[in-house]
């Protein structure tokens, strides 16, 4: 039954995927099929003790150390699973030491790197210099969003002898494990890349020097600035912060952003329009109703809860890139500092170089201002569930529960920043915009997450979840690398100033990281490591671990 009928069409729906004519959720659904099936013969195999069918290869997969997320690298096991692969999968947050033992102890074939956030490409370079060092043989898979083949090139690829390879995405994780694991393709496949790879290292290190047009001091002199003595800054309707117990999830429901839900599951399309697209139409209804099926469910049956905390607080900027946060509006008690990252480029459009800082009144102009922060989370109660989806070979319904609850938590953000501005700060009472207008950022003010572009400083997230009391209110965890634990979870700063606006930092020289690192407290090769995809030029080499 396995061998035959099981995997045969198993086979068909694999070769269609890789073809373009099926799509992910379907063929998640019909792993479904085969997981259970085989599960129910299993005992009966057992007990005619005939071997069941040998697997193609042993994967051994984990998400880094400090990083959560684990829809992307799930579907790819799943995708593997189908095509008869044995997938070895370690969760998330996994340590090297781990991923390396698990991988000698089961013989593993392949080890794949999973990672969302920043911090974990450093990681992944980590993984592949301890592999070198314990003079392991088996290739090195990369992927994940943060993950691109520039970094695999330049930064992981030269740390280790076998080959590394940077997977763009689930349909060609099945390609690449197929190529690698046949001897009489593996040879000229791996040749192939490596010449692709030195390439791309070429080219990345002639692009280089143009990374950072201005010095620090230069681009300080750019700054945005505003008239600060006729703007009076809206004073919020309370400081300090407000926690939501157990937010109402159906009011939640009507601020979900669709698109990247159907992105998530790899289909290309702006929601609505993509319900009625030609090609992929069909798998997005389906795969919509199913999605609305469980949110009815995680709902109903109290599933999962929605826990935020939202907080204003007096402020001002100082030294151009800092911004004090006061424990009162006397303003002389400085609770916490916030650090800004300046741009050091002309290229926008107005040739300024903006930091967030700008958007808060500088201190000696003497006028007040505030800022405010909030962190929410959907995510408690999901890890039981996508746990016991699994164990019953439920691949689908563990993915769409992660799916779902990411757009929760995002939908609750956006909630939250809307009731922001019309009621808790309160400084657009009248807005009046849908949900597309929202999503379209058609409103006054931001909400800028530390770890995006125009503050890409992991280690900010501190301060902020410090100033909310993020754990104690929401259940929130940040992780070595400053991810959020659980993973359906959203933080970041608000700004109300009508001209604040997202940007992105790019690359940064070593004369701000030097000052930033003064201002922080922080030895710099500490800080050049988290802002390591940010930095216009090569760090020095660690010398010794920093205490
Ligand atoms: N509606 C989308 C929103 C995703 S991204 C969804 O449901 O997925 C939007 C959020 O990312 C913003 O609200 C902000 O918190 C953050 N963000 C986007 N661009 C940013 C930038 N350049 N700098 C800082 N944060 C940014």
């Amino acid at each position: 039954m396995i061998e035959g009928p099981l995997m045969d069409g198993m086979n068909v729906v694999g070769d269609l995927f890789g073809d373009g004519k099926m799509f992910l959720p379907q063929v998640v659904k019909s792993a479904r099929v085969m997981k259970q099936a085989v599960a129910y013969l299993i005992p009966y195999i057992e007990a005619e003790k005939t071997e069941a069918t040998k697997a193609k290869g042993k994967i051994v997969m984990a998400t880094v150390k400090g990083d959560v997320h684990d829809i992307g690298k799930n579907i790819v096991g799943v995708v593997l699973q189908c095509n008869n692969y044995e997938v070895i999968d370690l969760g998330v947050m996994v340590p090297t030491e781990k991923i390396l033992q698990a991988a000698e102890e089961h013989n593993a074939d392949i080890i794949g790197l999973s990672g969302l956030i920043t911090p974990s490409l450093d990681e992944m370079v980590h993984v592949a210099k301890e592999m070198q060092r314990r003079k392991m043989n088996l290739p090195l898979l990369i992927g994940g969003a943060t993950t691109s083949k520039a970094h695999t090139a330049v930064k992981i690829e030269p740390q280790y002898e076998h080959p590394v390879i940077y997977v763009t995405d689930a349909s060609r994780a099945v390609g690449v494990a197929g190529h690698l694991l046949t001897d009489s393709l593996k040879h000229s496949y791996v040749a192939e890349i490596r010449s692709e790879y030195e390439k791309v290292r070429e080219r990345n290190a002639k692009r280089r020097p143009k990374a950072a047009d201005l010095s620090y001091e230069q681009a300080r002199k750019r700054r945005f600035r505003t008239e600060w003595t006729t703007y009076t800054p809206p004073a919020p309707g309370f400081t300090g912060i407000k926690v939501f117990d157990e937010y109402n999830l159906t009011e939640l429901v009507e601020r979900i952003d669709w698109t990247p839900f159907f992105m998530s599951w790899q289909l290309a399309g702006k929601y609505p329009k993509i319900l009625d697209d030609k090609v992929v139409g069909e798998a997005a209804r389906n795969l919509f109703s199913d999605a609305q099926a469980m949110l009815k469910k995680l709902i109903d049956e109290n599933l999962i809860k929605a826990q935020g905390v939202v907080g204003f607080w007096p402020a001002n900027s100082i030294d151009d890139d800092v911004i004090e946060v006061y424990r009162d509006e006397n303003r002389q008690d400085v609770i916490k500092r916030l650090h800004h990252i300046r741009q050091q480029t002309t290229k926008g459009r107005d040739g300024l170089c903006y930091s967030l800082a700008d958007f808060i009144a500088p201190k000696e102009t003497g006028t007040a201002d505030w800022i405010g922060g909030f962190a929410v989370t959907t995510g408690h109660g999901v890890q039981a569930l996508t746990k016991a989806y699994e164990a019953a070979g439920d691949d689908y319904n563990a993915i769409m529960v992660q799916a779902l609850t990411d757009r929760l938590a995002e939908a609750f953000a956006e909630r939250l920043h809307e009731r922001v501005r019309k009621e808790l700060w309160g400084y657009v009472p009248e807005e009046s915009l849908d949900n597309e207008a929202l999503i379209a950022e058609k409103y006054q003010g931001i909400r800028p997450a530390p770890g995006y572009p125009a503050c890409p400083d992991h280690t900010e997230k501190t301060a902020l979840f410090e100033l909310l009391d993020a754990p104690r209110h929401t259940g929130l965890e940040l992780t070595e690398n400053f991810a959020m634990w659980p993973a359906a979870a959203v933080s970041g700063w608000y700004f109300s100033h009508p001209q604040s606006k997202y940007f992105s930092t790019g690359k940064i020289t070593r004369d701000q990281v030097e000052v930033l690192a003064q201002r922080k407290g922080m030895p710099l090769s500490y800080l050049e490591r988290w802002l390591a995809p940010v930095l216009s030029y090569e760090p020095a080499e660690e010398k010794a671990p920093v205490a």
